[in-house]
């Protein structure tokens, strides 16, 4: 699952935290604060997905976000694709 500059290996994370398989992973993963991951929902308003505290948007208690970005069997960078783009040159709006 791509998120913000990360690939996650959604599967990995699951087991590594004992998460269902549907588990909510956007929300979780989000570094977002507070109510403001529930944008990311994907499923918002079914059943698990209708408040921070939904059954699909628990973080477990040992949840270490940055360990989940140091671990490489959980998460790898987004590779660039390299469009031709200089890096760091922004394109003009017109
Ligand atoms: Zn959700």
């Amino acid at each position: 699952m791509k998120l913000g500059n990360r690939v996650y290996d959604v599967a990995a994370i699951g087991s590594h935290y004992a998460l269902d398989k549907d588990h909510c992973f956007p929300v979780l993963l989000s570094i977002k604060k507070g109510a403001d991951r529930l944008a990311l929902c994907p499923h918002w308003g079914k059943e698990g997905h209708t408040s921070l505290t939904s059954a699909k948007h628990t973080t477990p208690k040992d949840f270490n976000s940055a360990k989940v970005n140091r671990d490489r069997d959980m998460s790898v960078p987004v590779e660039k694709d390299d469009g031709g783009q200089p890096k760091g040159k922004k394109q003009k709006i017109k």
